[in-house]
């Protein structure tokens, strides 16, 4: 994909994409609008990023802030309407500059960083919308708060140190069926009384927006492959 098909390619993925997630969000009793689709730009060309903004995509997702910012940074002034989400693990020594760059930071997942993540948003003046990242599969190798631990750490988040937590987010483990990782966030969100659930991508997108999923992350559906460095 190059050149000037690129608009044209990617036009039309956004427009399939959100016409089976407009489907999605119908079965489970909802509107269009009460899903937002993040496109997961990482790692793609610069061409296929500013075809997805021509086309008039203004969430994105990033899981790395050095490359975000450097993506990001002149873009974020051409168009004031831009939302930036950080959807990859946070190391604490870039929390400040996350807390710069992002609207939303849907990786939190550990006391650490959520101390830090605070003193970073007091020192800059500033209130970035968090999501407690879950490990609904238990994995070993894998960042988030395990699903027993969630509730109250979100509650722990929100009251101790005045984070604005606004939901869960998960990434399922690749070799299970996500439905049931899916409805276990469901779940522990309504438990916590959160409204965010940040949960699918490319492969299962339309099953998370079934089971609820109020944010979708998609990125090589929209923008084809991601090319290999
Ligand atoms: C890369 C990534 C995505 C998008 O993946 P695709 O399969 O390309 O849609 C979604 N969520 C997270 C956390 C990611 O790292």
């Amino acid at each position: 994909m190059s050149g000037p098909d690129v608009f044209e390619t990617i036009s039309q993925n956004l427009t399939s994409i959100r016409g089976q997630m407009a489907t999605a969000a119908e079965m489970d009793g909802r509107k269009p609008d009460d899903v937002t689709l993040i496109a997961v730009s990482k790692k793609q060309p610069d061409e296929r990023i500013d075809a997805a903004l021509a086309a008039g995509q203004r969430v994105f997702g990033e899981n790395r802030v050095q490359e975000a910012q450097m993506r990001w940074q002149d873009r974020r002034a051409q168009y004031p309407d831009l939302r930036l989400h950080l959807i990859g693990p946070l190391q604490t020594n870039k929390a400040g500059d996350a807390v710069a760059l992002f609207d939303v930071i849907e990786t939190l997942d550990r006391e650490k960083l959520a101390v830090i993540l605070a003193k970073e948003m007091e020192k800059q003046g500033v209130m970035r919308g968090c999501l407690v990242q879950v490990n609904t599969g238990d994995e070993s190798q894998k960042a988030g708060i395990t699903p027993e631990e969630a509730v109250a750490f979100a509650a722990h988040c929100q009251h101790d140190l005045g984070l604005n937590i606004t939901g869960l987010m998960c990434i399922p483990p690749i070799d299970e069926e996500p439905a049931m990782h899916f409805a276990l966030l469901k779940k522990l969100a309504n438990q916590a009384g959160l409204a965010t659930l940040s949960m699918g991508m490319s492969g299962d997108y339309e099953t998370a927006i079934r089971f609820g999923a109020t944010q979708v992350r998609v990125g090589s559906s929209i923008f084809g492959e991601r090319p290999v460095p």
